[in-house]
């Protein structure tokens, strides 16, 4: 569903990525940690297309994706969605407006058909009867759901989460953990998420990856990882679960 073949990024001469390879299966939740600067934004940006590595292949859906024109670029993320880490509403709309956002621009939906397809992610969420609210009378934890619903709302293939817990008390990072693992169930999306959040990540993983430096150093099921031999792998998870 979604491969990097020896992905390197440079930022000025800096080395963000080295040699990335990495194989996401369909379906699959594919948890990415690591330290704070080790370049996690930096691959989800890439997957999505935002971000075009200074060598190296990104496939998604197989279909190569460095090299492509923008306009079948913005096709291929037709099938994305994204949670950003600051939720990244837009404020002077309704919450209803900013799930409808990407509806409008990527179909040509009935007005209708539009509302109720919001109205539908928005339960998805626990937001039922929300629409009408600004983002600014919201919670962190309810703005972070308003995100999700309006990443699927155009029923993606993959989504991609940075950091989406990020800020949260524990019971509303649980919460959102839930919606990944429902999410992933009810639109059978491809999910990979970023998070410095260890109970999350080895609640809701399929396989984690850790990245360090710019590469990945260790990858594996919650299982794998938690019994690396990687001693750099096993300070940061004490060192992020404590
Ligand atoms: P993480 O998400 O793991 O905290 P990032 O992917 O955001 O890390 O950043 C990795 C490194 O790349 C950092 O050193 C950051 O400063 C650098 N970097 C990220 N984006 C840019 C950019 N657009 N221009 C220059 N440097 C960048
Ligand atoms: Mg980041």
């Amino acid at each position: 569903m979604i491969e990097l073949k020896n992905v390197n990024m440079n930022f000025r001469g800096n080395q963000t990525l080295k040699d990335i390879n990495l194989t996401i299966e369909q379906g699959e939740i594919m948890v990415i940690i690591g330290p704070s600067g080790s370049g996690k934004s930096t691959l989800l940006r890439m997957i999505i297309g935002l971000l075009k590595p200074t060598s190296g292949e990104v496939w998604v859906n197989n279909r190569e994706i460095t090299q492509m024109p923008e306009d079948e670029l913005n096709k291929i993320r037709l099938e994305m969605g994204m949670v950003f880490q600051y939720s990244a509403l837009f404020d002077s709309m309704t919450v209803g407006e900013n799930v409808a956002f990407g509806l409008r621009q990527h179909s040509d939906m009935p007005e209708e058909e539009i509302w109720r397809t919001v109205r539908r992610k928005l339960r998805m969420v626990g937001l039922r009867g929300k629409e009408n609210a600004m983002p600014n009378e919201l919670s962190g934890g309810m703005k972070k759901r308003v995100s999700l619903a309006r990443a699927i709302a155009i029923d993606p293939h993959i989504v991609l989460y940075d950091e989406p817990t990020a800020g949260l008390d524990p019971i509303m990072s649980n919460t959102i953990d839930r919606l990944i693992v429902s999410t992933r169930r009810m639109i059978r999306a491809t999910s990979v998420v970023v998070t410095h959040d260890m109970s999350s990540a080895f609640s809701i993983a399929d396989r984690i990856a850790m990245i360090y430096g710019g590469s990945i150093i260790e990858i594996g099921t919650p299982d794998v990882i938690k019994q690396s031999e990687n001693p750099i792998v096993a300070k940061f998870i004490r060192g992020a679960t404590a």
